[in-house]
């Protein structure tokens, strides 16, 4: 057998399963079904980005082996870089803000990488974590993967998760629902499917503190009122990558909801999710209920609980911050 017939993990992100939301699928008389993300080498869906992003600077001749990539990210985008780097012979130096998960932190420095935690700064304040990230890499000569602003990103859904998701449904999905941190799984995977079926909606989910909510509704970033605690997502500017993409609905989903759903798929279907997955499937479940029964919606299981244990597993955290995690499901969606 060719040696090129077996492939090192870097070859082995997407392809993740689509599963059925049961409980939510059987409240709302439509097929409701997450793309296990979490299932990816680093756990997450920016593992998507991530190669994406080293392959296109590869192709560019961006990247030599010893190369350091740096990135400012929440953390998940860090985890990708450091795990396909590793495979690919590439250093790196995430710069992320000090609000994360501690699980994060530890993780990234066990999986490799150098990590700087920042105090959490808007972006127009030059300490932010992305502006750091783009001055070391000019001082130092590294490559800046720069995932909100650079198109690979998107690329890589346009590229892999949409025509997976469209294999996946036999080409019968009617949504698909994502939320939004730098805007690429949103537009790339429904530019894709828009393509193949220009009636397919594109559905944003936005936690309560973003503006991307206000952006596809009024047409400005003018509202970001309320909070989540959703990490990964809530943008408050337009990307590169959300740049162009128009969506069918936007929805505002808040934390109490998401983290409902999160503990129901953790103790009636053995699915253990973190809260951006939990703002996701609430947005696939109000455009459910605005549609009625018989609708295939497709959302993103971006990664699993584990990062999270000290906060949205740990009861003392969520009685602190007035999240209940016995809310019934049904009160919750209804
Ligand atoms: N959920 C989590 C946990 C994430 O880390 C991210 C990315 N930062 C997202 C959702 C959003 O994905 P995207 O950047 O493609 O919008």
């Amino acid at each position: 057998m060719s040696p090129k017939t077996y492939h090192g993990i870097d070859h082995h992100v997407g392809n993740t399963p689509l599963i059925r939301l049961n409980r939510l699928s059987e409240i709302t008389g439509c097929e409701i079904l997450g793309k296990a993300e979490f299932m990816n080498p680093g756990g997450s869906v920016k593992d998507r980005a991530a190669y994406g992003i080293i392959t296109q600077a590869e192709k560019q001749g961006l990247l030599k082996p010893g190369t350091t990539i740096i990135e400012g990210t929440a953390g998940n985008t860090g985890i990708g870089l450091t795990v396909i780097g590793a495979a690919r012979g590439y250093k790196t130096v995430i710069i992320i803000p000090e609000t994360q998960a501690p699980e994060k932190i530890t993780l990234l420095r066990t999986l490799g990488a150098e990590v700087y935690p920042v105090p959490a700064k808007p972006y127009s304040d030059p300490g932010n974590y992305n502006h750091v990230a783009r001055r070391l890499a000019e001082e130092n000569g590294w490559f800046w993967a720069n995932q909100f602003d650079n198109t690979a990103n998107r690329d890589a859904h346009y590229h892999n998760t949409g025509p997976e998701i469209w294999r996946q449904t036999k080409g019968e999905v009617t949504a698909f629902v994502a939320s939004i941190g730098t805007g690429g799984t949103l537009a790339g995977t429904s530019q894709y499917l828009k393509e193949q079926n220009a009636k397919v909606a594109a559905v944003c989910a936005d936690p309560y503190g973003a503006a991307m909510w206000s952006w596809f509704t009024n047409g400005n970033t003018d509202i970001d009122d309320g909070d989540s605690f959703a990490e990964g997502i809530g943008q408050m500017r337009v990307t590169k990558n959300v740049e162009g993409l128009s969506v069918d609905k936007a929805y505002r989903i808040d934390d109490q909801t998401a983290l409902s759903i999160v503990y129901q798929l953790l103790h009636e279907e053995g699915l253990f999710l973190g809260l951006s997955s939990g703002i996701n499937i609430g947005g696939a479940v109000r455009f459910a209920q605005e549609h009625g029964p018989g609708a295939t919606i497709v959302t993103i299981l971006c990664d699993s609980g584990h990062k999270y244990q000290s906060k949205l597993f740990n009861k003392v955290w969520l009685k602190a911050n007035d999240l209940d995690p016995d809310f019934p499901i049904d009160k919750a969606v209804g």
